[in-house]
């Protein structure tokens, strides 16, 4: 036998991880979502490489916690760039 059913889930609007769990979608946000730039996490810092490597060695292990780092820098916004950038001579 088959039934259709609808079920609610919550997630977060920052990363659309979702739960069923209401209680465990507010824990992730609560603790910080990695993705949420407020986080001050490694995904979301210029100091994070492509090759997993933090540039200034505030990580140095493979746990995946690190929220509020100090070192943490935001990458630079297209604006940031056009800004600081005085030798751009290219054509527009
Ligand atoms: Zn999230």
């Amino acid at each position: 036998m088959i039934e259709e059913f609808v079920q609610t889930r919550y997630r977060c609007t920052v990363c659309s991880k979702s739960y069923v769990s209401k209680a465990r979608t507010e824990d992730h946000i609560e603790k910080g979502c990695v993705r949420d730039p407020e986080t001050r996490a490694c995904k979301t810092c210029r100091h994070w490489d492509r090759w997993s490597h933090c540039a200034v060695g505030a990580k140095d292990s493979d746990e995946w916690a690190i929220r509020h780092c100090d070192e943490w820098t935001p990458y630079p916004t297209l604006e940031d760039r056009n800004g600081t950038d005085e030798n751009n001579n290219d054509p527009v």
